[in-house]
């Protein structure tokens, strides 16, 4: 599966012209195989080793690159931490408030919000975002013991 992501990304890439050095391939591997969203720092930090010359700006303008061609959204916080989530199909997160833990989940229906809102202010809908909080069964564990 996550092969099959891989290559399409590498596909959408070459189809825009985008030029595939070792370290966009890295990045999206790390973006596809982790699924934990991680923040530009993350990525960095875990493929440090392997690319030396590499800063957490160059990942970061990597990141862009695969946003503007649709491969990732940038889930911004009003700080320096965005999160990246590599595209896959339309989802929902559910974060965690104690460890910060961004879990996917699919639930469908609320493209009538995105309507709804249409046609009460006249504004033409681009998305919305929608953000469940909570704590993770990890860190409720945590507490119980
Ligand atoms: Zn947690
Ligand atoms: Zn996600």
């Amino acid at each position: 599966m996550s092969e099959h992501q891989l290559k399409e990304a590498i596909d959408t890439l070459k189809q825009t012209g985008v030029r595939i050095t070792p370290q966009r391939h890295a990045i999206l591997e790390y973006l596809i195989q982790s699924m934990n969203h991680p923040t530009a720092d993350d990525i960095y930090k875990s493929l440090e080793g392997k690319f030396p010359n590499m800063s957490v700006a160059t990942v970061y303008n990597n990141l862009r690159v695969f946003k503007e061609v649709g491969l990732v959204k940038e889930l911004t916080y009003g700080d320096s931490s965005s999160r990246f989530d590599f595209v896959t199909t339309e989802h929902y997160h559910v974060i965690c408030e104690t460890c910060g833990k961004m879990v996917d989940f699919h639930y469908p229906g609320l493209d009538e919000v995105e309507q709804l809102a249409a046609h009460v202010t006249g504004f033409k809908v681009s998305h919305h975002r929608m953000e469940i909080y909570g704590e993770c069964s990890g860190c409720s564990q945590k507490k119980m013991h």
